[in-house]
This record gives structure tokens, sequence and C-alpha cells, in this order.
């Protein structure tokens, strides 16, 4: 057991409920956290009481750091890490010119491993603890991802790209083989260590054959607990272009519904160009939206219609969508959903902002039980947050702020900068160099 001192917020109900607005961030200025054995809180409140109960527990003390639940970014490809900041394409060009080249490169195990060490590095850094990952189309590529996952404690949701056509030929697979590699990853890593999850990933429409989207919807049937992860309605062009391969269906998300893959635990990313009857569609089969918002701008793509997709009691989680996104941080994920909104006529609080990466991106991926908040019970998966080591931040936190008020200065400034260090199940996985 170790009790762990600090400024503690975190939210504990949700604050798009009006009558949740006022009261869901708590903030405990001289907090604690008791963490057992297992990983888990055992027990939070003021420091004073919980070291009067535990007088010869071991206390691990962050001064005026604050304690907040470990981030998770809800929609991210491993293997793009290094085509961020890319110039000029949108959607359908970005993905020809800069994106599948680098994924074919991603059947070389050296390249696979070093990519995927250096973004759980990064990740710790900017503070997130659980991660929704595609692969490349290769099974080869995701085993990687699960085993440095293992290794490192990142909590992951993962999935190989499935794919067999408009592609070179380095990111393509053939049916037969892609299900066989899918099952056996499956098989091999789903439910892993507690922490580790598989997800089914076609691509999306275009690049997934009618003959594969049935395979991986066979296969969803046969394991209805994996989650489903692709992507739907970013960009216009692409809109279009799903239109004409599939005249028959209704529209895009019709595709996917025809094929078993919109359900519970489907996390389609983007949804910009959708109206509301597609929304009461994807309510109707409690599938999640991932909001990506850096990535949106970067590509062109659109904004995202928030208030619209929770007036249907859709679950949102916000991605980062490495590397049409252009940081890992969420810290600036969430100034941008927040200029997002602010663009279609939203203010969005900043209690709402950090629920969308943590608590709601919980309740969005069904975890809500184990993760999102620092609640007794939950997985103390938390980032210490020194402000200090960002000189506005450290000179705007000298003044008399709420915590309201400093959580939306976090939120426009902070950055990799301000992570002193990372826990996930009470084990320090990141501390940042002096
Ligand atoms: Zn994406």
């Amino acid at each position: 057991m170790k009790l762990h001192l600090g400024e503690i917020w975190h939210l504990i109900s949700n604050p798009f409920f009006a009558d949740a607005m006022d009261t869901a961030l708590q903030a405990i200025p001289h907090g604690a956290l008791l963490v057992d054995d297992a990983g888990k809180i055992a027990q939070i409140g003021a420091a004073a009481d919980l070291i009067k109960a535990h007088p010869a527990i071991e206390i691990v003390d962050h001064g005026d750091s604050l304690l907040l639940p470990g981030f998770i970014d809800g929609h991210l490809h491993y293997p793009q890490l290094d085509i961020i900041g890319c110039y000029g394409e949108q959607l359908l060009g970005w993905l020809n010119r800069y994106t599948f080249p680098t994924e074919a490169q991603f059947s070389d195990p050296d390249i696979a491993n070093d990519t995927a060490q250096r973004l759980i590095t990064e990740l710790y850094a900017n503070g997130t603890t659980t991660a929704v990952l595609f692969g490349s189309t290769h099974a080869s590529a995701a085993a990687t991802m699960f085993q440095a996952a293992l290794d490192r404690g990142l909590r992951a949701i993962i999935g190989k790209v499935s794919m067999d056509r408009h592609a070179p030929v380095g990111v393509l697979q053939d049916v037969d083989s892609d299900l066989r590699d899918s099952e056996a990853l499956i098989t091999q890593w789903h439910g892993r260590a507690g922490r580790l999850h598989y997800a089914l990933t076609p691509r999306f429409v275009p690049t997934c054959s009618e003959a594969l989207l049935a395979g991986i919807g066979q296969l969803h049937a046969r394991h209805p607990d994996l989650f489903v992860q692709t992507h739907w309605a970013e960009n216009q062009a692409e809109i279009a272009w799903v239109k004409e391969l599939c005249p028959a269906d209704c529209d895009y998300l019709g595709v996917y519904e025809r094929h078993g893959l919109l359900g519970p635990k489907t996390i389609l990313a983007h949804a910009i160009h959708v109206d509301n009857a597609m929304l009461d569609r994807v309510a109707a089969a409690g599938a999640i939206l991932a909001h990506c918002p850096t990535s949106n701008l970067f590509l062109g793509s659109g904004l995202f219609p928030l208030d619209r997709v929770q007036a249907h009691d859709i679950r949102v989680v916000i991605g980062t969508d490495i590397g049409g996104g252009t940081s890992l941080s969420l810290w600036r994920t969430l100034e941008e959903t927040y200029k997002v909104q602010q663009l279609r006529g939203k203010s969005l609080t900043p209690a709402q902002l950090l629920y969308l990466a943590t608590l709601g991106a919980a309740t969005g991926l069904g975890m809500q039980d184990q993760l999102g908040n620092l609640l007794p019970g939950k997985a103390a998966d938390f980032q210490v947050v020194d402000w200090r080591r960002h000189r506005l931040l450290a000179a705007r936190f000298t003044r008399d702020l709420t915590p309201d008020e400093k959580l939306f200065a976090l939120i426009t400034l902070a950055d990799d900068r301000v992570t002193d260090r990372v826990y996930v199940q009470g084990r320090e996985v990141y501390v940042q160099a002096p």
C-alpha cells in the first residue's frame, strides 16, 4: 500500500448534465490517494485524514502537483507516429501519399518495435494511460504493439488493420489470410493481463471488399465481446466514393450495419458529415463515436457536431488520430475540441472538456467501473501534473484561481512539459527527467 499526496482533480459525474454541471469536478487541495498492492485505489480523501488513519504507510509526496486520472486516447494509428505534420493533403490524398507507403514498412519487425516503444514513451509523456490503436495490415506489427503494451504497462485496445483493395500491394492482404491472422491475434492477446483488448479493424469501406467485410462480420458474430474500430463520414470525397462503391446501401453507415459491424463496442472515428437519421441509428446500436479535432482541422475534414451527437445520447471518446492529428497531447486535443465547438457557437466548460478525456471516455469504452476517475475500486491509473515546469502556467498559478480557471489554463497551455510522473495500476511507468 502507498499513499500519494497532491492536489486531486477528477470528474465524479457527467458535467454535460445540467444538474451536475457545477458539482461534477471534484477538487481536493491537499488530497491523498491510497493505492493498494493490487494497483487499485483503496481510499481518496484529505491528506491529513488518510495519514492519520494509516500512520505506518509509505508516503509518496507530490507536493503542489496535481493528481489527475490518466488520459484515454480513443483513436490513433501507431504506425503513423512519424508522419505527423506531413503537408498539404485532405483524407484520400493523405492516405495515398503518406499513410500507405509508411504503413507498408511495418512488415519490418525492427521498425514495428522501434515505433511501438517510442509511441508508448510519447503516450506516457503526455499522461495517457489507455489508448485505442490501429496497427498496420501486418499481424506481426500488431503483435509487436501488444507485446510492448504488455511489457510496459499500457492499457490498450489494438487491432490489425484489415484492407484488401484500393491501396498499394504492401498494405493489402487477401481475405482468408487476414481473417486467419485476426483470429490468431484474438486468441493470443484478447483479455491478456486484464488490460489488453482486441479490436476488429476494417480501415474503412473504400479499402474493404464485400467479402472482407462479410468475413469480419462473421468473426465478430463468433466473438461478440470484441471491439470494432473503423472510420466513418470523415470527408465529403470519401463519402461520395462509398456511395459509388456501394450503390445498393442506403448510405455509408448502412454498409457497416449490413455486415453486423455496428454494435455497442463499435468505435466510429470522425462522424462529421452526418444527419440526425444516421445518428438515430448509431444511438439505437449503442455505438461509440471518436472525435479527433486536431486531425479534422489539419486534414480540413470539418467540424464534429458534438451537441447533436449528445442530444442522441451517443457516447463520445476523444482521439488524437495520430498521424492525421497533430499532437499526442490530450491537453492540446482538448483545446482543439473547445475551438471546434466555439466555431459551432458552443462554449464547453473546463470540466466538460476534462470529462471527455477521462470519465466520459471510460464510459464510452464501457470501462467506467475500472477507469476514468480516482474513486475507490478503480484502477490506480493516474498522472502527476507539475504545472511549475511550464513557465506561463507557473506564473498564472501564483494568482488566486479556482480549479476551473486553472484547469482551463492547462487545457489552453499544457503539453508534455507538465507530465511529471505516470502510474498504471499503481505502478510507476514514467518519470520525467529532472
Ligand atoms: Zn484514424
